[in-house]
């Protein structure tokens, strides 16, 4: 039946999936920390319009992309595709503004309809960091710096390249715009219908066109860096010089663009050549217009988003579980002393199964199923005199061992 599978493009995450997932999240806390930033949740969904707003409605998220659904009080709504636009909207909403610079960083599911494949979901999860109201470079080559850092301890930063561009400032995007319309319009009537619709209202995102034909085209288009004046000039050069200071590696390309309207200055992305046409790992840059787009004070912001799965298919391994203890009772009536001994053992900070029926063989086996590097066997006789038999799952041996010295025991092997 068709409800019972779960919905096109989503899936549900298994433990062992999970744990990875964790772990990911886990390596950004602990980069981010580092740099100072703070961990934060914004809603799942917002009122459309913070996504509209912020996206630009020639975006391929906002045309395409968006869950958007009335509510039952008749608000129009939609399922956060991505997380800048929430943490600006909380901003705003909060009266932040005094407070900045702000540095922030999240984690969370993202939605967006689009034709599921290999790294591409409807239901996919992102880390972002979100650094407000820092316009000078040094924060460009902070959050990558960051970025690269994660992916260092991710022991992935060797599988991916760091792309860079820059957009320039408002007047030489202006003077850019110019030319490549004046280039596009003479192809006009061999670019995709997505790319006609975006000539006449944001033409800079024919760039991000993934269309073969677009591409051609796009080729030989003017290149930006013959638009750019003093000012973003050296603005890129002081991104650049920061990152070679930190001995970070990159590679130019002119013909990264975001595709998000509220960019402005450094682009960049982590790629990888490891996951098929999915290549894009870590995206980010610089949004100084974003925030006053949405109603807001003038704030100028810089960031990157990560796809946890894609970075889930390039890291292969996932952190080990700490080997649990069995704890068994030898004979049935003593289920209840097994699950006190257990307490005990987890107060001590053990991780504890109990089997929870069968008997005594059937209960070993399953502790060997589940990676137990003792069981704990709790015998009649033995009990009475305050004794417990411990085995070492690994090797087979056991011994006898006091109640009152048990933890203290274990906490050798462990
Ligand atoms: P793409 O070009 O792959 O569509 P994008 O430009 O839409 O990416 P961003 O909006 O910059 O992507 O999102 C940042 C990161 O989030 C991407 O680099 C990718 O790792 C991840 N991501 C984006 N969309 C999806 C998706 N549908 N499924 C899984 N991960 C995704
Ligand atoms: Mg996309």
């Amino acid at each position: 039946m068709r409800e019972l599978q779960p919905v096109r493009g989503t899936r549900d995450i298994m433990p062992e999936e999970f744990r990875q997932h964790n772990y990911l999240v886990d390596q950004l806390r602990y980069f981010a920390e580092l740099y100072g930033y703070s961990e934060i949740s914004t809603p799942i969904f917002e009122f459309s319009d913070v996504f509209k707003r912020t996206l630009g409605d020639t975006s391929d998220i906002v045309t395409k992309e968006m869950y958007t659904f009335s509510d039952k009080g008749g608000d129009e709504i939609t399922l956060r595709p991505e997380g800048t636009a929430g943490v600006a909207r909380m901003l705003i909403s909060s009266g932040l503004k005094q407070n900045l610079p702000l540095k922030y960083f999240y984690n969370g599911p993202m939605f967006r309809y689009e034709r599921p494949q290999k790294g591409r979901f409807r239901q996919f999860h992102q880390i972002g960091v979100e650094l407000l109201g820092v316009p000078e470079v040094i924060g460009d080559i902070e959050v990558i710096a960051l970025a690269s850092s994660m992916l260092g301890g991710l022991g992935i930063l060797s599988q991916c390249t760091l792309e860079i561009n820059t957009l320039g400032n408002t007047v030489s995007r202006k003077g850019y715009r110019h030319k490549l319309i004046n280039y596009l319009r003479d192809y006009r009537d061999q670019l995709s219908e997505d790319s006609r619709r975006r000539l006449d209202r944001n033409p800079l995102r024919v760039l991000d066109s993934k269309d073969k034909g677009d591409k051609k085209i796009i080729e030989n288009a003017p290149e930006f860096v013959e638009s750019l004046d003093a000012e973003s000039k050296d603005f890129f050069s002081g991104v650049k010089e920061g990152l070679d200071k930190l001995s970070i590696s990159y590679k130019l390309n002119s013909r990264l663009v975001r595709g998000l309207d509220y960019y402005c200055h450094t682009a960049f992305e982590f790629t990888t050549g490891g996951l098929g046409a999915q290549g894009t790992v870590l995206a980010g840059g610089r949004y100084d217009g974003l925030v006053e787009q949405m109603g807001g004070p003038k704030t100028a912001g810089v960031g990157w988003a990560a796809g946890i799965e894609r970075m889930a298919m390039l890291v292969n391994h996932s952190p080990d579980r700490k080997r649990p203890i069995a704890v068994i009772p030898v004979v049935a009536d003593l289920q209840m002393e097994a699950l006190l001994l257990a307490k005990d053992l987890r107060s001590a900070g053990n991780v504890v199964e109990l089997g929870y029926r069968g008997n005594m063989s059937r209960r070993l086996k399953r502790a060997n199923k589940l990676n137990a590097i003792f069981a704990v066997l709790i015998g009649p006789d033995e009990i009475q005199r305050g004794m417990v038999t411990l085995r070492n799952l690994d090797t087979g041996n056991q011994e006898e061992v006091s109640l009152d010295t048990l933890t203290d025991h274990l906490s050798q092997f462990l």
